[in-house]
Parts: structure tokens; C-alpha cells; sequence
């Protein structure tokens, strides 16, 4: 936990050092507590307190003895409803809008769906619905919302709010996405990969959860990364860690944009997947479509989605045509994961995003054994499979807690 400090000079980081105590403390805190656990002196504790209960971030919650003889002490709770934060996640498939409350609770939730040419203009007017939808939750007032986090597929120049040519959605090239959207909507906004994000709605979930050094697999339209180290996210030199998908996972395997064979992210993307099962006449093409053997076939990205859900359906039904080609993935997956693993000394990887609830139940029986089986000698210890609990809006969780960490989190004011 951070420590404060004694000085005039920072009163507004005392202020975030407190508010992140209470956050983390479900019991709430006395200011004799909060004394012990942030270094600061009683006045300073009693002085920034009053501010925040002035502010209406915290509430006095009753009294409790504390075991010493005296007068009861009085708690000091989170007040859930004293801000929120909105995070909005695009990914070309789906743009998803979620309205965090103080204590990081989803309070309202938005979805939109990419426009299928992927067109820049269109994408932003579909997020700026989507916030002015949750801007509109009954018992919000639009006055507390703090900012909006936008979660975008990499890479990205943090520092300008841009997106600079995602593979996967070119039509977003060199989009000036936190300026027009700060413009469309009158609210701050910051910019970061969507792999970050994860792993922050992750880390926020449980800051001492069950590991301090973790991957978080991110499945949407491609994948990617996000990694928690020393318990802390990690984001790279330039804000851009996490680009995994050029790791070779299989030498035989498909050709990749990039010219080699075998990357992890072409091996187990939905697409990937969705062309296999119409190769090997697993899935329907959509009609009008002729399959040719090992020829791409341009799909737009709403006929994929509702392909790879019949392809995942189909392989929880017991085909076992589908079965192989989702195992394939599988195996890719425990391939990359043990890499992973041994590289960053890592005992636990989290899989979750957009497109991974459909493949959970077969990830998950399947992979902690194949992770086993490849691990002969790989690795010193074992590795913990786990799929995320967030559920399919993790990138736009994770955005609004990064708006939230940003005014409320010691870690990133001492940036
Ligand atoms: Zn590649």
C-alpha cells in the first residue's frame, strides 16, 4: 500500500492515498486506521477526511470499538455513488460502453455494433451513443462522471489519444480517437490499449488476488496480452506492451500477414477458426458463397461473430469435426502460455475478452492438462489456468478503472 506524506504541497495525493485505502477496505476504516496505514499523522488523516466527505467520496458508516478501551471509533466508508467513470471498448466487432461507480461496480452497460465496413466516422458516432445511453442511468448525475477511458485494439500513442494502424480495423488508422471523443462529449478522456485495460479491471477486481505476476490472454477479433508484473500492470516503453500476435506457435501452420507461418495471433483468431470450419464443411458458408480449399474467404466481422458461435456451439454439442479445430487452438494456446510463462516467471494466466466465454468451457477442461503435458521440464512450477470473471467488457471495465486509477490511484499521479 502507498505511503503518504506529511507536506502541504501534496494534500491532493494524501487525498488519493486515503480514498484508495477506504476503496480497498470493504469494513471501512477509523482515522486512527487510516493513520496506521497510510504514514500520515492524525491531523493530516482528520484535515484530508473532512475533504473527502465534503467531496461526497466517503460517508461516516457508525462507530466500532477497535479492541482498546476509549471511546468507539467512527468508520469511514467508500461512498459508491460520490463519482463515476465511463469505458468504452472498440474493438471491430462490438463497441462496448460501461458506467463504473467509485467502488469499480458496472452500474449500466451499452452495446454497439461495429459498422461492418469498419469506418472511423461511424465507430465514433456509435461510441458517443452508446456513453450518451449510460449517461442517462437514473440516480447518475452526469456532474460526478470523472472522465471516459476508451480501450482500443494496439497500437496506439498514448500520449496524443491516437490509434496508429490496427491490424484488424484499418479504417481506424491514425484515429485522433480521445480528442473527437472528448470533443463529442464534453468529458476528459485517455486512450489505452485494450490488453492494458484487462489487465487493469483484473487487478482492480483483486489487487492481492491470487498471483502479483500474470498474463491476461486477451481473445476478441485478435489477441493479445496483458501483463500484470510485481503486481503491477505493465505497459511497456511506449504503452504498447502486449502485442503477441506474431509469436510462433506452429511452424506448419497458416500463413500470416506478417509473412511467416504459424503466428499465435492468425492461429487462434475467430476468423482463423471460422475458415477451418468452412473448409472442412463443419460450418455453412453464408449463402451466395463459394468455400475454396485453404482460400480466405472476406467476410465482414458480424458473419464471423455469429459463424464462430455456431463453430464453439458445435464443439460443446460434441462434433467432432469442430472439436479438432477448437482443440487445435487449444493446443496453440498451451504452446504460447508455457513460452509466456517461463519467460516472465509466471504462475497464472487469465483468459478472457470479447470472444472468450464461447470457447471457456473446452479452453478450460482442456488446457491446464495440455499446459502439463508440454511443461516436462519447461517450467519450475506449476501454472494456474483461470478464465476471467469479469465477463466480455473487460477492455471497457478496465478503461474506466484506469480513469478512476488516474484520479483516485497514488501509483498514477507519481507518474
Ligand atoms: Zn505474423
Amino acid at each position: 500500500m502507498a505511503r503518504g506524506a506529511n507536506l502541504p504541497a501534496i494534500a491532493a495525493f494524501n487525498e488519493t492515498v486515503v480514498l484508495d485505502a477506504v476503496r480497498r477496505s470493504p469494513d471501512g476504516f477509523s482515522r486512527v486506521e487510516l493513520a496506521a496505514r497510510t504514514g500520515l499523522s492524525a491531523q493530516t488523516v482528520t484535515n484530508v477526511t473532512r475533504r473527502l466527505l465534503d467531496r461526497g467520496f466517503i460517508r461516516e458508516a457508525g462507530t466500532r470499538s477497535e479492541g482498546s478501551p476509549g471511546k468507539p471509533r467512527t468508520i469511514l466508508r467508500l461512498e459508491p455513488g460520490g463519482a463515476h467513470a465511463i469505458g468504452v471498448h472498440l474493438d471491430p466487432t462490438v463497441i462496448a460502453c460501461v458506467l463504473l461507480d467509485l467502488a469499480g461496480a458496472v452500474v449500466a452497460q451499452a452495446h454497439r455494433p461495429s459498422p461492418p465496413d469498419g469506418d472511423a466516422a461511424a465507430t465514433l458516432a456509435a461510441a458517443v451513443d452508446a456513453i450518451r445511453e449510460v449517461l442517462q442511468t437514473p440516480g447518475v448525475d452526469p456532474e460526478r462522471v470523472i472522465g471516459v477511458g476508451v480501450a482500443a485494439p494496439g497500437p496506439i500513442d498514448a500520449e496524443r489519444g491516437v490509434v496508429i494502424r490496427p491490424p484488424l480495423a484499418p479504417g481506424w488508422n491514425d484515429l485522433p480517437l480521445r480528442d473527437e471523443l472528448a470533443q463529442a462529449t464534453g468529458l476528459l478522456c485517455l486512450v489505452a490499449k485494450d490488453v492494458t485495460c484487462a489487465a487493469v479491471a483484473e487487478r482492480w477486481r483483486d489487487p492481492a488476488g491470487a498471483s502479483q505476476d500474470y498474463a491476461f490472454v486477451y481473445y476478441g477479433t485478435g489477441v493479445g496480452v496483458g501483463l500484470v508484473l510485481g503486481g503491477e500492470v505493465y505497459t511497456g516503453s511506449s504503452d504498447n506492451a502486449g502485442d503477441v500476435g506474431h509469436t510462433l506457435v506452429d511452424p506448419e501452420g497458416v500463413r500470416c500477414s506478417c509473412g511467416r507461418r504459424g503466428c499465435y495471433g492468425e492461429s487462434v483468431r475467430p476468423y482463423r477458426l471460422v475458415m477451418q470450419g468452412l473448409w472442412s464443411g463443419v460450418l455453412t458458408p453464408p449463402p451466395g458463397t463459394a468455400v475454396v480449399q485453404g482460400e480466405d474467404l472476406r467476410l465482414d466481422v458480424e458473419t464471423v461473430d455469429r459463424l464462430f458461435s455456431e463453430l464453439a456451439a458445435a464443439a460443446e454439442a460434441g462434433h467432432t469435426g469442430a472439436q479438432e479445430i477448437v482443440d487445435r487452438s487449444i493446443r496453440h494456446s498451451a504452446f504460447f502460455a508455457s513460452n509466456l510463462s517461463a519467460l516472465l516467471d509466471l504462475d497464472r494466466v487469465v483468459f478472457g475478452g470479447p470472444s472468450w466465454a464461447r470457447v471457456a468451457p473446452r479452453y478450460l477442461d482442456q488446457l491446464p492438462g495440455q499446459l502439463a503435458e508440454l511443461d516436462t521440464g519447461v517450467l519450475t512450477h506449476g501454472v494456474a489456468i483461470a478464465g476471467s470473471a469479469i465477463g466480455d467488457d473487460v477492455a471497457a471495465v478496465g478503461a474506466a478503472a484506469l480513469v478512476l486509477d488516474g484520479t483516485f490511484s497514488p501509483r498514477s499521479i507519481l507518474r
